[in-house]
Parts: structure tokens; sequence; C-alpha cells
């Protein structure tokens, strides 16, 4: 990113010869001001070129990492002690001009916002020219965010369209020497009748799979959650806009958020036309029922954790009442996945349990190992799975210019780890695909403390952190590992299949629907119920 422009100096009076020898002075501190807080000073700003005619000073600056309005600002106050004390010359106005900001990268922005005037992208590079701004302009929080959005289209742009930086942390051992499964659990789910699809990414699930999905959820609970004293908590899951504005979702997800609407009006009568058009045709055309219904005010759960810094907004949290340690198992979260939606493993609508925290920074850190440690422990050890772990950059954690470095990274900075298992039905270990994400745990740093405003009574810094277990991916990644036969499931599921009896499956004349499915049913059956 390089900044240009020209900082026009509007001056109480007009300049002698000897005032004009102490701006030749006055110019060294300009510049020291322009790079201060650069290591590298070459990453801050500097005047090119200065002149000075009727009453005002212009330069032309220069900046790689000083913005722009910044630079500006620092030259205002740089001058206004050096002339001002010196010479007793005040500062009327300054005015920025024939700004511009050029990026690497072809970015594309929408021409209407504040400020912009014009934009040019080409051979891979982008420039935008923006308006001229006043002081009052320069000080405005719209234009930080201008700023900031471009700095983060650029990095964004560097990152190729990849939305994340994959690095493994670390592995289990090979445990399935002799595969002794390598099927498709959807398609044994589906066949079987366990599960039914409803709709494009949802499913029913019978009491057979719902037994099999709280099965791993409840070992989970008790194995990972409980003992480290996280304590249940109900969350809403309908999420006004003003949380997805917060949280930033609204901002970075919403091609994938699924939308809500409440009727125009609570008056039946108003719905008549509507109504009777239904009850006579028996037909529901949505662009209908749109006409009734108000835009969408609400989006349905995404995150899960959006309600957690919610509740905690504006509040001031002393040290008796810190760490909080909750976690949310009460309903679906909705993500649109489009053309990704697969069997259980990609749904539209899914399972979750939800563990939230926040704290000073050293706890959310003692927190986010002992739950990694008892993640992994409950991979290796309670579930006996093949995993692996790896370091997650999304690529808005990442401090622009740093893109390159990616092979250094620091645990205990704010970032996420995801949780990986290998799907053997999808191919050998060494492939990527073959491994499916099914839960991560994250260090926010102050990315929600902060648009939360939620504070500490002696104003230390909080952070929170998530952790998500989806439940369908955990039972499909179990079950592609482990099969459906119980006597090689581990210990803890089978004394669980032990002491809570299975529910009989459904079976109708046409359900399941193949021959197939059903003697695959028989069997299954066969080996719950043993
Ligand atoms: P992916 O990269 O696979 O899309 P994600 O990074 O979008 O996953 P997160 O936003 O981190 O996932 O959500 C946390 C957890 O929620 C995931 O680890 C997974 O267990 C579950 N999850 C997310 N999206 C889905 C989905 N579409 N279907 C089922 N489970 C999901
Ligand atoms: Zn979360
Ligand atoms: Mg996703």
């Amino acid at each position: 990113m390089r900044y240009r422009g020209t900082v026009r100096v509007e001056l109480s009076r007009d300049l002698t010869p000897d005032d004009l020898e102490d701006v030749k002075k006055a110019l060294e501190e300009v510049n020291r001001s322009l790079t201060k807080g650069f290591k590298d000073p070459g990453e801050g700003g500097k005047v090119v070129s200065w002149g000075y005619t009727e009453r005002v000073l212009h330069f032309e600056i220069e900046s790689r990492k000083l913005r722009i309005d910044e630079a500006a600002m620092r030259i205002k106050n740089s001058l206004e002690t050096s002339l001002g004390s010196r010479r007793k010359i005040g500062i009327r106005n300054i005015r920025l001009e024939n700004a511009l900001i050029e990026i690497d990268g072809e970015i594309r922005i929408n021409v209407r916002l504040p400020f912009v005037r014009n934009i040019e992208a080409s051979n891979g590079s982008t420039t935008i020219y923006l308006e001229a701004l006043d002081e009052r302009d320069l000080k405005k929080p719209i234009l930080l965010r201008l700023l900031r959005l471009l700095n983060e289209k650029e990095t964004r742009a560097k990152w190729g369209g990849k939305a994340e930086h994959w690095q493994l942390i670390k592995k289990s051992r090979a445990k399935l020497d002799v595969l002794l499964y390598t099927e498709d659990p959807n398609k044994v789910l589906e066949e079987t009748g366990l599960v039914k699809r409803f709709s494009i990414g949802q499913w029913l699930y019978t009491p057979l799979a719902t037994y099999l999905l709280n099965m791993l959820k409840d070992v989970f609970l008790q194995e990972v959650v409980l003992p480290l004293g996280f304590v249940e908590a109900i969350f809403p899951k309908m999420y006004p806009l003003e949380i997805g504005l917060k949280t930033g979702h609204l901002r970075g997800t919403i091609n994938s958020m699924v939308f809500a609407s409440l009727p125009k009006t609570y008056n039946i009568e108003e719905f008549e036309e509507l109504t009777d058009y239904i009850y006579v045709t028996n037909e529901v055309p949505p662009e209908e029922v749109a006409k009734y219904l108000r835009h969408p005010e609400y989006f349905l759960c995404f995150a899960q954790c959006e309600p957690f810094y919610w509740f905690f907004g504006s509040e001031l949290l002393d040290d008796s009442s810190l760490p909080i340690k909750w976690f949310d198992r009460s309903g679906p979260s909705f993500r649109w996945e489009s053309g990704g939606i697969y069997g259980l493993e990609r749904v539209i609508e899914f399972h979750r349990v939800e563990i939230v925290w926040l704290g000073k920074p050293d706890q959310v850190i003692e927190i986010r190992n002992d739950l990694l440690k008892a993640y992994e422990r409950f991979m290796d050890e309670v579930l006996e799975l093949e995993w692996r772990t790896a370091w997650v950059t999304p690529w808005y954690y990442e401090q622009s210019g740093t893109t390159e470095k990616v092979e250094e990274f620091d645990i205990n900075r704010p970032g996420t780890i995801d949780f990986e298992l290998w799907l053997p039905y999808k191919g050998p270990r060494e492939e990527h695909k073959a491994w499916l994400e099914v839960g991560n745990i994250s260090i926010h740093g102050t990315k929600f403390t902060e648009p939360f405003r939620i504070k500490h009574n002696r104003g230390e810094t909080l952070w929170t952190g998530c952790s998500g277990f989806g439940s369908q991916r955990w039972l499909i990644a179990f079950l592609a590992q482990k099969g459906f036969d119980p006597e090689k499931w581990p210990e803890i599921t089978r004394e669980y299949l032990n002491r809570n009896p299975p529910p009989e499956p459904i079976v109708t004349v046409t359900y399941p629907k193949t021959r197939a499915g059903r003697e695959e049913l028989g069997k299954l059956i066969k080996f719950l119920k043993r």
C-alpha cells in the first residue's frame, strides 16, 4: 500500500522570509513525526516537496504504512508546536488534496463509498483517488473505516482467494493399520433409513440416528467440557442484524448466512388476498409471500457464540467473576453452503456444542491450552481416532505485510486451531481432501470484547475464546473410521451402548427404500442390540 497527497496548511498570517527559514527547520521535525512508531522509517511517511503561497504552506507527502489522514494530522501537530511556539503563527485549517492510495492487486470497491472520487485498476494494482478532505473529515471514523477496508482488501488480494493458511501442528500415529472399514457412512445412514433428507442440506434424524449423535456429544461433554468447569447456558438462535455488524460476520460471510423476516402485520385480515389465493390454487408463490414480509431484520444462528459477547456487552467485569466459562448445545446453526453440501458432512442445518470463555489474556490462553489437551486426549485415548491439528490463520487475522512469513506462528496469539479426522473412504491419509474438520478452538484477542465494549473494572484487557464441536461431523468421522459394529468401537462408546439401550429403528412398507438398505439395517441392529 502506498499513499500520496498534498497537505495544505492555512496559516493565521503571512510569512516573512525569516519565518520561511524556520519552516525549513521545522521540516525536519515534521519528517521525524511522520516516521514515529515505525522500526523501519521507510515504512512511515515523508515530505517529498513543499511550497508557500498566500498564507498557505503545501506539502507533497508519501507514505507506505502511515495512513494518509494520520500523516496530515501529524504535520499539523508538528507545525503547531514548532511555528506556534517559536513564531506565534497559528494554523487556521488543514486540507488534504489529491490524495490517492495505491494497492497491490486489482481490487474491486464500491465507487459510491463516501470520500471515494475515482478508482483505476490495471496491471496488478489499484489506485483509489479520494475527494479533498478538511480537518473535520480527517477525524471522522468513517474515513478510518474506509482506509481499513482498503487495507483488508489488499491483504485479501495477496491471499489469492484463499480463506485461510493451514499449517500442521500435530498428528496422531496411524492407528488403522488394517483398514476394517472404508465405506462412506453418509450413504449407509441414508440407505438404512436412519436419516432422511428433508430439504437441501437438511435431514430428519430418526431416534436411532439421534441416539448416535447424542452418544458422541454426551461422551464429549462428560470427558472434555464438564470436567473443565464449563457450565451450560441457552443462547437464542435468531439474531438481529446489529449482532452480525458487531461480530463482523455481515462483512465477511454474508454469502453463507440465512436470513429471517417478520410479517409486516399481525392482522390476519390484511393477508386475505394471499390466503385466499393459497386456498384456491393450493400454491404458495414465494414472491407473493415476500410482499407481506418485512425486510430481513434477523439472521439465523451462524457461529453460535455471538449471544455470549452480546450478553457481556457494555459490562464491567471484575477479577472475582473472571474467567467465565459457558457452553451452549441448545440448537441448530444454519449456513448456506451452496455447491459444497454433502451428506451429513456439510449441511445447511447442523448441531454443535459451542464452548465460550472470557477472561484476561493469560486466563484465556490457559483455558484454551487445557481444552486443547482435553481434546487431544478425547480423540486419541477416549475415541481412539486418527486425528491431526492445524494452525489456521484466517486472512483477516493477518497484519498486512506479514503474509509471506506464515511458517512462523505463535500459538498464544489470537488465532484458530482446527481438529481434523481422517475419512478413510475419501482416500489415503496423505491426501488433504481425505480429512474432515470436525471442530476448532479459537482465541479471538479483543476481536469481540472491543466492538461489544466488554470491559474490566480496572481497565485490564479482556479476551475471548470459543470452540465448536460439530455433532454431525464428529459422527461421520467416527463411523468412517470405526464402522457400525460396536465390537470395533472404543470401550467408552460400548459402555454407553450397554447403559443406554438404543431405540428401535423405523421400518415401514417402503422405508428404508432399497432392499440392500433394509438388509444393512438388519445387520446394524443386530450389532447395536447384541
Ligand atoms: P469448513 O471450513 O469445513 O467450512 P468452517 O471453518 O466453516 O468449516 P467453523 O466456522 O469453524 O467451520 O465452524 C465450527 C464447526 O462447525 C466446524 O468445525 C464444524 O464442526 C461445524 N460446521 C461448520 N459448518 C458446517 C456445515 N456446513 N455442516 C456441518 N457442520 C459444520
Ligand atoms: Zn464461536
Ligand atoms: Mg465453512
